[in-house]
């Protein structure tokens, strides 16, 4: 095989789907072009790695980053990603900014996948060495939108359904049928992730619409319900402040308690502040067996808050996010921590995204147990669900 090098690598910027200018990185090798696009979140943890104005990431890209990498070979992922972390030379990426860092990383996947002439999730498979990889993810889909998404008044960000099926394809069809329900019942304002955001306060209320929803189609006993509460959105001051009233960790946990009694839920995602391992701590050993507790803010994909979480038993699930840590290598390194441990992996998108499909890819050569990627609606995320169809029909060659 002839050694494969980058010739040139250049950012642009272009609209991401909430209307913000994002970049899109393009790496240009000796066998064709590869680009990524850079997603951005809204209810952003506070450990992420910092991200700077499009303009000034795209000019760190095309001013310092690329001639560095000019004539590297792109399939040594982890070294050109230690050579953009060394290169920014901070602790959270804040000097190149981490959708410059984040954008090249992927690209530079991409052009390494296609110079073995490999599909990008057996590339990540193959480089990534972990023992559960080469699995089909199960995809959960948005149905509800609230939180820091929507304009609605719900706390909770995100009312998951995730399908009991065997395929992706029966998956698809469980979730579209349920959105097409809901979309009937509640009209057309969607949130951030093209999930619906009714004038609704409680989450009960978010919970019973889909199981409703499901029961008149047939399909009550072929989903499960998963909830993000990204918590951090509504902590002041040591209390949870919500539309339903004002909660101690202690009675937060107590309505947790009270959800996952009465409701079919598989996984609860941020059910407490960034910070507050107590709380975490304390969900995880009364929970942590019957359903999964994932860290997002509390994780932001970084491999030493992963082992800090595992030394607390804050949680037993991770979601892995590319742009919260900046790099494919990290993002490789804190599921591989994760999977050591017997945590659930979820791979996600970004409530602001582009019609880049690499988080399909990324499930897949990871062996994630879920890929989360918003309502079975809207191009950016349907773009990801399709990919993963895709991918189905390869393996059932
Ligand atoms: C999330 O919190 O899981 C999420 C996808 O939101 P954001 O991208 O806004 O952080
Ligand atoms: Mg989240």
């Amino acid at each position: 095989m002839t050694l494969v090098k980058i010739r040139s690598i250049r950012a642009r910027e272009i609209l991401d789907s909430r209307a913000n200018f994002t970049l899109e990185v393009e790496v240009t090798t000796d066998s064709g072009r590869y680009s990524a696009g850079v997603p951005s979140g809204a209810s952003r943890g506070r450990y992420e790695a910092v991200v700077l104005d499009a303009d000034a990431a795209a000019a760190n890209v095309n001013k310092r980053i690329a001639s560095e990498l000019k004539g590297k070979n792109p399939a040594n992922q982890a070294e050109i990603d230690h050579l953009l972390i060394d290169l920014d030379g901070s602790r959270d990426k804040s000097n190149l900014g981490a959708n410059a860092i984040t954008g090249v990383s992927m690209a530079i996947c991409r052009a390494g996948a296609a110079s073995q002439k490999l599909p990008l999730y057996q590339y990540i498979e193959k480089f990534s060495r972990l023992p559960m990889s080469g699995k089909l993810p199960r995809p959960v889909f948005n149905m509800i939108n609230g939180g820091v998404h929507a304009t609605n008044v719900l706390d909770f960000q995100e009312f998951m359904v995730a399908p009991q099926a065997n395929s992706v394809k029966k998956s698809l069809q469980i979730a579209s049928d349920i959105y097409q329900k809901l979309r009937k019942k509640l009209g057309k304002n969607v949130g951030d992730e093209g999930g619906f955001a009714p004038p609704i306060h409680f989450p009960e209320e978010a919970i019973e619409l889909i199981l409703t929803a499901a029961k008149d189609l047939g399909l009550q006993k072929s989903i499960k319900i998963a909830v993000d509460a990204a918590a951090s959105q509504f902590y002041r001051e040591g209390k949870y402040k919500t539309g339903m009233g004002v909660f101690t960790r202690e009675g937060l946990l107590n309505y947790y308690a009270e959800l996952i009694k009465k409701y079919p839920i598989i996984f609860l995602e941020d059910p407490f502040h960034e910070e507050d391992w107590p709380g975490f701590t304390s969900i995880t050993k009364q929970f942590g067996k019957k359903i999964s507790i994932i860290g997002d803010d509390l994780l932001v994909t970084s491999p030493r808050r992963v082992k800090e979480a595992k030394e607390k038993d804050a949680c037993n699930g991770l979601i892995l996010k590319v742009n919260q840590i900046g790099t494919v290598s990290e993002t490789v390194e804190a599921a591989g921590l994760a999977q050591s441990m017997g945590w659930k992996i979820i791979v996600s998108h970004r409530s602001g995204e582009t019609n880049d499909d690499f988080i399909a890819d990324l499930a897949v050569g990871l062996g994630a147990d879920f890929l989360k990627a918003g309502a079975p609606a809207r191009g950016e995320r349907v773009a990801k669900y399709n990919r993963l169809l895709k991918i189905e029909e390869e393996f059932n060659y």
